[in-house]
């Protein structure tokens, strides 16, 4: 219920572009939207709002039963409230918690995979475990990825103060949400260590001061696109740079630069993309300097990572989220483990030494490459790597030939599971699935499925990035006696 001290004006109710006065704001919701209650309606509030806070919204969406929208005055703010760390924080797409202490933060992720489950799987949970919060809340991200462009994002006050003569200024950082031209020039990220900002600071000086040019996405001209920096716990440090076309001299003369200004790179490459889009799974990186690829470990595991191959980006909490779903797969050495949607087999290789065999699945080729490569390394001799849909591979000749399972580890991507993929688990009725997801939503969605079968015996959510509404959650299902 609403509090009567602030009531809310609601006029013409199912119109857009309604303003809605003084909402208190009440909860969080999913995606990071906060979410007040009016006359049995749930309004969703983008903007920076957290529960506690006495908004104005201006409504872009209005429906019978719901309706969304923006903060766009604030009348007070919740008591809950902290200065966020980062200067680029409010104008910069990630880190938007900031303004909320960690251990709320975690109170609210904890409490929205309860909701989803309940409400959107229905399900009867066990005690859930309390959400394992990450150890470092700063400098935890292993990757980033910055973009150069030509077109700067200016704040407002910059924008008045240069009275509308706004130059054509270059940028590398963060893509400023919903803008997809402009980029915000980071200058300090507290998303990873350093020599991160050192890195990307270096570049960006060395290209503006030699006249070097910044992409241009909507012209599609310009030479420097993208910066990829990856930064191992072994101390090992991978740098990516993306250009339009081939420039031997400049992009010499530039690498040379980073690397002698930043010595601890341990390998730098560069990779020519001349297409629209952003992406390069499609391109071959090339190596510059070093021997093209980084290491990084997972207890005593260690697995080589590519300029295109995917890992855990925050390589702590990555260890954490494998032992929970160890843990919760309860293995004794004589099993055979399925490892759904496995990447780079990370999963099935750290729970290898517990299990008879692992069998992985995914759908890109590169990562089943990156799998056995890796299973290799690491003197895994009991894992096989396929590559394919899930879908199309788990069919009965699979099962039959590969053997019947007795843990399922299943780690889709937000989307959730195809529901063929659920009603062959179903039908294939191993004992135990654990069910690894970064969508806690398309989890609950995915269980109500599974309940035909399955008890959900223990709920773990994991923290893997902090100062962001995304939620990773471990679920152990086991399948009940009596079917
Ligand atoms: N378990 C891995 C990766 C999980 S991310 C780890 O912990 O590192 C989800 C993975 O599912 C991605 O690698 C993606 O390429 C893969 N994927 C998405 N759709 C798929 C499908 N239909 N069949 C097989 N793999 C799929």
């Amino acid at each position: 219920m609403l509090d009567s001290a602030f009531p809310i004006t609601f006029a013409a109710v199912r119109k857009k572009n309604v303003v809605l006065e003084n909402v208190p704001v009440t909860a969080y919701a999913a995606e990071g939207k906060a979410l007040a209650r009016h006359d049995g309606k749930v309004i969703f509030i983008e903007g920076g709002v957290v529960p506690g806070d006495v908004v104005d919204v201006r409504l872009s969406k209005n429906k019978k039963d719901w309706a969304e929208g923006k903060a766009v005055h604030f009348h007070s703010y919740s008591d809950k409230r902290v200065a966020p760390f980062c200067q680029h924080f409010g104008t910069c797409g990630g880190c938007k918690w900031q303004m909320l202490p960690y251990s709320q933060q975690l109170t609210y992720k904890q409490q929205q995979v309860a909701d989803h489950l309940q409400r959107i799987g229905k399900l009867v949970l066990p005690p859930m475990e309390p959400i394992l919060g990450s150890v470092h809340t700063e400098h935890y991200r292993n990757k980033l990825e910055f973009t150069f462009s030509n077109k700067a994002y200016l704040t407002n006050e910059e924008v008045k103060a240069l009275n509308g003569e706004i130059p054509v200024r270059p940028a590398l950082g963060f893509h400023v949400p919903k803008l997809f031209d402009k980029v915000l020039n980071i200058d300090t990220c507290y998303l990873m260590q350093e020599p991160v900002n050192l890195i990307r600071n270096t570049i960006r000086e060395y290209a503006v001061t030699h006249g070097l040019t910044f992409y241009d996405i909507r012209a599609q001209q310009g030479w420097l696109r993208n910066l990829v920096i990856r930064l191992c716990t072994t101390g090992e440090i991978m740098v990516n740079l993306v250009i339009h076309h081939e420039d031997k001299e400049n992009r010499i003369a530039l690498l040379d630069h980073l690397l002698k200004t930043v010595p601890a790179i341990t390998t730098a490459l560069y990779t020519i993309n001349p297409k629209g889009n952003d992406s390069i799974f499609d391109l071959e990186p090339k190596t510059y300097f070093g021997k093209g690829y980084a290491e990084e470990k997972l207890e005593d595991f260690v697995f080589k990572i590519g300029p295109k191959s995917f890992f855990q980006t925050n390589t702590y909490q990555g260890e954490v989220l494998y032992k929970v779903t160890r843990d919760f797969a309860g293995l004794t050495g004589s099993e055979i483990v399925y490892d759904l949607y496995c990447g780079t087999g990370s999963i099935g290789i750290f729970v290898s030494r517990n299990a008879r065999k692992v069998v992985g699945i995914e759908l890109i080729k590169e990562a089943i490459d990156d799998a056995r490569e890796n299973a290799a390394r690491n003197n895994v001799t009991n894992a096989t790597f396929f590559a394919g849909d899930v879908v199309d591979i788990c069919d009965d000749a699979f099962f039959a030939h590969h053997g019947q399972p007795d843990v399922v580890i299943t780690d889709p991507p937000r989307a959730g599971m195809h529901e063929k993929l659920v009603n062959k688990l179903l039908e294939i009725a191993a004992p135990k699935i654990v069910y690894v997801s970064c969508n806690p939503a398309t989890q609950a969605r995915d269980l109500a499925l599974l309940d035909a079968l399955y008890t959900v015996e223990k709920v773990q959510p994991v923290d893997m990035f902090p100062h962001t509404h995304h939620i990773e959650n471990v679920v152990l299902l086991k399948k009940r006696v009596n079917n």
